[in-house]
């Protein structure tokens, strides 16, 4: 929430220095500020604007809460802090916004770390929980958005009527974004504002002439779980797409840096049950672009390791339909890094296998000879449930029964466990460990490694152990 103050009155409780820059802030959002201290620091009387700062009181009482709109408490010496409960007791009671400096539990609000680019304002925030973590952020946001952001809005702003005329609501989003990813920005940045006007003139004459903006499909790989792991473009197009269609395999805090307006459609799949046929999706999305929406197919992993994702572009291709491919850390790579257990290594193996251990009416259909090599790794997808199965088949097939093995839960994220035997014993343990999918089995010398190279060792505690991020509930819409 953003508070208009323009012109409002508002309380700041303590005279140090700190309340006079606290006072600051209110007074660049237009606002008017009484003080109650026994006596100001001189820092109030260098204020921008010092003159609709006025010292009202010694001491708080609460009808120096009448007719204001925030409030702010700043106690410096510690004895008083009891104080600062009063006042925040008797603002809520009142149901005024209370801030008290450096006590998150006594506030109603918090002072985000703000990048002013008037009128754009960027607050950070962590809740009061960590404002030095905040701040590094803030710094950063600082070196990324060009100070000219302002000045970009405010061309927005003069040209938003115009706009509005000659641009059909449905497109009006498309064509702005096309504008902020033009020259017109850069023209604005660097100071050639009759330029940029131009160009946005010419921008707008286009836009009348052109036929409905169709719709694309983006096809994106969104890794093995942690946000950490998208790629800068699947970031973008997720914030700029009007529907996300996912799956089970991608994560809740990846969802959660979608647009938020987005429509959000789950086709999930679990095993052997398929939630929605595979040709309903293609045809879902062959329709979400015919209706003009940038559509995200949003994967796990990368889209086009058992992913399916070829089938859904070819349908696309059927219909004339355009799109992108935006690749993705598939798990074999995401889940070996954060095992700790590197797929190739000159003197363990010398090429690597990516196999789907899913069971086709209890058999596998594999080329085993061509898999079960000493000198390979192999990497099996979607392998939990066949794990003895397989273990027995590669053994059959010429692997000793004490070729190092392991099975990663979760990979990548906070939940991620791994469990290290051998061909012979990696199914009882699995078993034992209660292990829940998405999980992914290593099979090879370099298995060995982890021992030395294993580095990621999620934090386990409380919530966030407990929690298993893939799972289906909280993605169900
Ligand atoms: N396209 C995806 C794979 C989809 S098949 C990719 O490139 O990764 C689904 C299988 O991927 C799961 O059954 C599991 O074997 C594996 N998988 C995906 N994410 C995983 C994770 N975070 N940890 C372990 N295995 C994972």
């Amino acid at each position: 929430m953003f508070l208009d103050l323009r012109d409002r009155r508002c309380l700041v409780v303590g005279g140090s220095e700190t309340a006079a820059r606290k006072a600051e802030l209110l007074l660049r959002a237009g606002a008017y500020v009484d003080v109650v201290a026994p006596d100001l620091h001189e820092g109030f009387a260098r204020l921008p604007h010092a003159e609709r700062v006025k010292r009202v009181a010694d001491a708080f009482t609460p009808v120096l809460l009448d007719g204001k709109d925030a409030v702010i408490v700043v106690e410096d010496d510690a004895p008083a802090a009891s104080a600062a409960k009063v006042v925040a007791d008797a603002a809520r009671a009142r149901h005024i916004p209370v801030n008290v400096a450096d006590k998150p539990a006594l506030c109603s609000f918090i002072l985000p770390s703000i990048i002013d680019r008037s009128p754009i304002m960027v607050a950070v925030s962590s809740g009061g929980e960590s404002p030095v973590l905040a701040r590094m952020l803030r710094a950063r946001l600082e070196t990324l958005i060009p100070a000219a952001y302002g000045r970009l809005s405010a061309l927005a702003s003069r040209y938003k009527e115009r706009v509005r005329a000659a641009v059909k609501p449905e497109q009006r989003r498309a064509f702005w974004e096309k504008v902020f990813l033009s020259p017109v920005a850069e023209m604005v940045f660097s100071g050639r504002d009759v330029e940029a006007e131009a160009q946005l003139d010419a921008m707008i004459r286009d836009s009348a002439s052109h036929a409905v903006s169709r719709g694309e499909v983006y096809l994106v790989g969104a890794g093995p779980g942690n946000p950490d792991l998208l790629t800068f473009r699947a970031l973008r197009l997720m914030q700029q797409a009007d529907v996300i269609v996912y799956d089970r395999l991608v994560s809740q805090p990846i969802l959660d840096m979608c647009r938020r307006d987005a429509d959000r459609v789950y086709v999930g799949k679990e095993r052997d049950d398929h939630a929605v046929p595979q040709e309903e999706i293609n045809l879902m999305l062959v329709r979400l672009a015919k209706e003009g929406k940038r559509t995200l197919r949003l994967k796990g992993g990368d889209p086009f390791i058992f992913g399916r994702g070829g089938e859904e572009i070819e349908t696309l291709v059927e219909h004339g339909v355009p799109f992108q491919v935006v690749p993705g850390i598939t798990a074999a790579a995401g889940v070996a890094s954060y095992a700790g257990i590197p797929l190739t290594h000159r003197d363990y193996a010398q090429s690597v296998a990516f196999v789907t251990g899913h069971l086709k009416e209890n058999t596998f259909n594999m080329n085993w000879e061509g898999i079960a090599r000493r000198d390979q790794t192999i990497v099996i997808y979607m392998g939990l449930k066949g794990l003895p199965l397989l273990c027995e088949a590669l053994i059959k097939h010429g692997l000793t029964a004490d070729t190092p093995a392991a099975i990663v839960q979760h990979g990548t994220l906070p939940t991620q466990r791994v469990v290290t035997g051998d061909l012979a014993t990696l199914p009882a343990l699995a078993e034992q460990a209660g292990l829940k999918a998405p999980t992914l089995i290593i099979v090879g010398n370099v298995v060995k490694l982890r021992e030395k190279l294993g580095w990621y060792q999620p934090e386990q505690h409380g919530e966030q152990a407990r929690r298993t991020p893939l799972e289906a509930p909280d993605h169900l819409p």
